[in-house]
């Protein structure tokens, strides 16, 4: 894509945060729903997962794309933890797991309150060790990306993962639909996504930002910014602070204060991304069939 009609500045600060010579690449194009990008620097490689396939990708530069996990369970979100363990979100088994060292799973979240997770969407770690997780209902609406049933939980929340004890807890009950999420720098934020407006056109299509305090609890929750296109999914945030976010019409890129500063025009639906390479300065992009990648002038957060 040319690059005139790969940016579009909403801010002049926009244009420090972009390379206007960088070109979007795509890296890969026979997903059915892309989701869920990990960059894993020891490794070299990005995993992500393809949702309706019921696989995980790994695409590396030396080595290209290749089966990561199959079947996934049809997982969605990843992420690591701090000793670098995978933990990803199953819509299938409706569960939050994670990788060992000798490739068995760990269990970490797969009930609340006596009944089953709706379906585990995305997932950060924070730096005290606890696992942060979003809960909607995407997985178990169809058997397209998991398998359909009723929900036994009475809302769609955002748990918490005690890191030490492995305790639950609710700490967001009123959204529609939480989906992405992800922590400031400093871990003092939280921001998550409501994607509600995909299957109610009344429904949030916003981010919303949170304070985080001793143990995890929540205060705040204003609506940090509204996605004019689309629903914003999957997101993460720059060294800055700055919030780089899913759209229907590509990434668009907030301010710490709420202004858009711009967006990175994507061809599909623009479904999650984050940042990898080995200055964490390249954004890579999943939306809807394929892989994208992009250098921005921009690194992001060391532990998104
Ligand atoms: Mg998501």
């Amino acid at each position: 894509m040319p690059s005139e009609n790969l940016y579009e500045i909403r801010d002049d600060r926009f244009r420090d945060l972009i390379i206007l010579n960088a070109f979007l690449e795509e890296l890969y194009s026979d997903c059915l729903w892309a989701e869920g990008p990990v960059w894993c620097e020891d490794w070299r490689h990005l995993i992500w997962s393809d949702i309706p396939n019921n696989r995980m990708l790994r695409w590396s530069p030396e080595t290209g794309v290749s089966v990561f996990r199959a079947p996934s369970n049809f997982a969605n979100g990843n992420t690591r933890d701090r000793n670098g363990r995978l933990i990803s979100c199953e819509h299938g088994a409706r569960r939050v797991v994670r990788a060992e060292p000798d490739g068995g799973l760990t269990v970490l979240a797969d009930s609340f309150e006596g009944g089953k997770l709706n379906s585990p969407n995305d997932v950060v770690v924070h730096e005290d060790g606890a696992v942060w997780f979003t809960d909607p209902t995407y997985g178990i609406l169809s058997d397209y990306e998991g398998y359909k049933a009723e929900p036994e939980q009475a809302r769609r929340r955002v748990y918490r993962i005690d890191g030490a004890t492995g305790n639950i807890t609710a700490v967001v009950d009123d959204f529609v639909q939480p989906n992405g999420l992800a922590f400031s720098p400093d871990f003092k934020k939280l921001y998550v996504a409501d994607s509600g407006r995909s299957h109610d056109s009344a429904a949030p299509h916003h981010i919303r930002v949170f304070d985080v305090g001793d143990g995890g609890r929540l205060s705040g929750g204003a609506v940090f910014a509204e996605i004019d296109t689309g629903v914003p999914d999957g997101f993460r945030l720059d060294t800055e602070g700055r919030v780089w976010t899913s759209a229907g019409d590509g990434v668009h890129c907030f301010d710490p204060d709420g202004t858009l500063l711009g967006k990175i025009r994507i061809p599909q639906t623009v479904a999650n991304l984050t940042f990898g390479g080995p200055r964490r300065a390249q954004l890579f992009i999943v939306a809807t069939r394929s892989l994208y990648a992009i250098h921005v002038n921009a690194r992001g957060c060391a532990r998104p």
